[in-house]
């Protein structure tokens, strides 16, 4: 039996809005649709999102297919060996390797005639809402951004720059829904210190990443004096690093970028779980095929943040939903993404 056949191409996107957080603005993203396809064609479909401060690109990310090309499966359903087979052959490129997880796991799906979800034994009513962010921008921009945003219950923000007062009080002034916040490492343990009340006089309900990575004391200190509950995102790519943030801080941010595999995203919320942690999903900017992998495992989750596709200005792609920020999940075998008529 020859391997599974691997064949890519690079999305561009756009979003709405210039997307601003606090390590830079943008509003063109590249991102690769990775496609795995068996002896009688079948496809399955991946999408990887290589984020520079990760050390992936667009470029590596195809030279990182080239490479995991020789250690492809012979049949889709050796997951297990897959995977190893990969992180054997080259570490790192965690958005590479997520983005064949999910099509390995969507061509197993299409086998079967079952949505990942159901092979998972997942209830998709368990689903959690999803946050709808709003970037950082000035008063007036967030104020027009939050009222085009009235479907979303609750908002995610970001903060982390010179206007975080600015940013809070002008969704306050056009919005009493639930908030959460996240810094993206862009405060000091000292700031962050500071804006504790801040946050809980304005409402917040969760404190995302607010120092940086490494700051696992500071992190610890924050979440210490913290009556919101703090989650780390950069602190957290993988299962590995979990156990050195159990007690410190509320709970950890799975993303597939970061995380480079499915199989790791359910090793990750069992280790959370069985640590008492509280577990989220996050997404990248990316379509609807990164999205919906991320959203057949948000049954086990208790935050979600599944925004990436409906930040965009175009998704070329169908899948799990966000709508009134309900996840609706597809019912298609497999990832159950098609392409958007
Ligand atoms: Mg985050």
């Amino acid at each position: 039996m020859s391997r599974l056949r691997i064949e890519a191409e690079i999305l561009t996107i756009k979003t709405k809005y210039p997307f601003k957080i606090a390590r830079g603005s943008r509003d063109t993203y590249r991102t690769v649709l990775v496609k795995v396809i068996d002896h009688d064609g079948l496809e399955g479909w991946g999408e990887a999102t290589p984020q520079m401060f990760y050390g992936e690109t667009v470029e590596t990310a195809l030279a990182a297919l080239d490479a995991y090309a020789p250690v492809m499966p012979t049949d889709a359903f050796q997951l297990e060996d897959a995977e190893r087979a990969m992180e054997r052959q080259l570490i790192g490129n965690n958005s590479v390797r997520a983005a064949l997880s999910t099509a390995l796991h969507d061509l197993v799906g299409k086998r079967l005639g079952v949505p990942i979800w159901k092979l998972w034994g997942l209830d998709a009513a368990k689903a959690p809402m999803s946050t709808f962010t709003i970037g950082i921008d000035t008063a007036e921009m967030i104020k027009k951004k939050v009222r085009e945003a009235e479907q979303y219950p609750i908002l995610k923000i970001k903060l982390g720059l010179d206007n975080d007062m600015e940013i809070l009080q002008a969704i306050r002034e056009v919005t009493d829904r639930e908030l959460r916040v996240d810094a993206n490492c862009g405060w000091t343990r000292k700031q962050a210190i500071r804006m504790l009340p801040v946050l809980e006089e304005f409402g917040v309900t969760v404190l995302e990443q607010p120092l940086m990575p490494d700051d696992i004391d500071g992190l610890a200190a924050v979440a210490k004096a913290s009556k919101i509950p703090v989650i780390v995102d950069e602190s957290c790519l993988v299962a590995n690093d979990i156990p050195r943030l159990v007690g410190l801080v509320d709970g950890i941010n799975i993303k597939l970028a970061k995380t480079g595999s499915l199989r790791e995203a359910l090793r990750m919320i069992a280790i959370a779980r069985a640590n008492h942690m509280m577990v989220m999903v996050g997404c990248m900017l990316e379509t609807s095929i990164a999205i919906t992998a991320a959203a057949h495992f948000t049954p086990l989750v208790d935050i979600a943040d599944l925004d990436g596709a409906a930040l965009l200005a175009q998704d070329p792609y169908a899948g799990a939903t966000i709508d009134g920020g309900k996840i609706h999940l597809p019912t298609g075998p497999g990832l159950g993404v098609t392409l958007r008529a």
